[in-house]
């Protein structure tokens, strides 16, 4: 049986650096929780307190029922894998993997061994399995480790960044190695990433961190889609959300949202006390070239292709600079004027400070 991990108010100051703020939250069992967030927001700390490296300033870990704060890396039995894999010299590849099973005691020698050949098939090592490990690529050391961490078969496993130091065809390997592998077991996996088309891939649930905060935890899907600030918005995509600081208008006895992004006044609702909004939407949300009622002029000034065959258009609405991705070839060049769309569908409102506003 899988177990969850709470925390309870964990925090983690070094000096006046906060790294962990107070975070109270439940990483569900069975599944992967992806802990993504920029260079600094405080994961790597997050997951040294989870694994028993790192003390916290203040706050609880259980693992299941059981608190864990006071607990030692190896009383927690958990696995881990980190960017730097450790290489045993002298051992191969299938011992370095055994190993950590031979002081399991209840764990026979037939059982230990097919344990390792099981995994190390998975993992698509056994052609090297007798070699000696220090002779084997990085993207092999690495699933070495990976191999070690699940042989085991403890109920949690962290990963902390175990396919950054890896070339990019390896990565993809790796990617799939790991999806198939968590897909088989049902252990709770907690993994950190800076990057997100990593931790879209794998993630059941991702928990966007920001400044030693959990601003948002939440399906990959849905995080991207309801960003619950600014900050989500920003963060997921490639580029991220456009942001267009809007004035309130007041128009027929209502509040709406006008220029610069829409021709016709929108009728807002649940905005009371607000003069100004973010508008957000999408690169890929924008609509480029019919024009439609709500349809605003806007000026090409660059265009690039990029992944998937789309293009990256940069415009200028009235001073206003947004990016659209659009797949249509067709647009005029740069210089050149535009119909651009932003349906209200795909649009988000945040309140100057950030935070999202539900539109009704
Ligand atoms: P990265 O992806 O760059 O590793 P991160 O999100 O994992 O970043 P942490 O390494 O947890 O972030 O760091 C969070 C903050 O705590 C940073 O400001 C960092 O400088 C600080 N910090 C981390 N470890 C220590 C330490 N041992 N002593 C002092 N400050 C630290």
């Amino acid at each position: 049986m899988a177990t969850e991990i709470r925390m309870e108010k964990l925090r983690c100051a070094f000096g006046q650096t906060i790294a962990v703020d107070d975070i109270s939250m439940t990483f569900p069992a069975e599944s992967v929780t992806c802990l993504l967030g920029p260079s600094g927001c405080g994961k790597t700390t997050l997951m040294r307190m989870l694994a028993g490296l790192q003390d916290p300033t203040s706050g609880e870990i259980y693992f299941g029922d059981q608190r864990v704060t006071d607990m030692t890396p190896s009383e927690r039995n958990i696995g881990m894998v980190f960017q730097y894999p450790v290489v045993y010299r002298g051992t191969t590849l299938f011992q370095s993997v055994e190993l950590p099973l031979t002081r399991d005691k209840s764990v026979s020698k037939e059982e230990r061994k097919r344990r390792v050949e099981d995994i190390l098939e998975q993992l698509n090592l056994t052609h090297v399995a007798h070699e000696d490990v220090t002779t084997l690529d990085n993207a092999t050391r690495q699933k070495a480790a990976v191999a070690r961490a699940v042989a085991r078969q403890p109920q949690i496993i962290l990963f902390d960044e175990p396919i950054t130091n890896v070339d990019v065809a390896a990565k993809v390997q790796l990617k799939r190695a790991l999806k198939g592998l968590v897909k088989q077991h049902s252990q709770t996996i907690i993994y950190v990433t800076h990057d997100q088309t990593e931790a879209m891939t794998l993630a059941d649930e991702i928990a966007l961190m920001d400044n030693g905060k959990i601003v948002q935890r939440g399906k990959p899907r849905d995080i991207y889609n309801n960003p619950n600030n600014r900050f989500g918005g920003w963060f997921l995509g490639n580029p991220g959300m456009n942001f267009v600081e809007h004035t309130i208008v007041n128009h027929d006895g209502g509040q709406h949202l006008g220029a610069p992004l829409f021709r016709q006044p929108i009728p807002l609702q649940a905005v009371h006390g607000l003069s100004n909004v973010v508008v957000g939407i999408r690169p890929e949300r924008v609509n480029l070239g019919e024009e439609t009622p709500a349809a605003v002029k806007g000026v090409i000034l660059r265009s690039s292709l990029v992944i998937g065959g789309q293009y990256l258009v940069s415009l200028k609405i009235g001073s206003t600079m947004i990016k659209a991705k659009t797949t249509r070839n067709d647009l005029p060049p740069p210089g050149e004027s535009v119909w651009v769309t932003c349906p209200l569908e795909d649009v988000k409102l945040f309140t100057p400070a950030g935070e999202r506003i539900d539109m009704k």
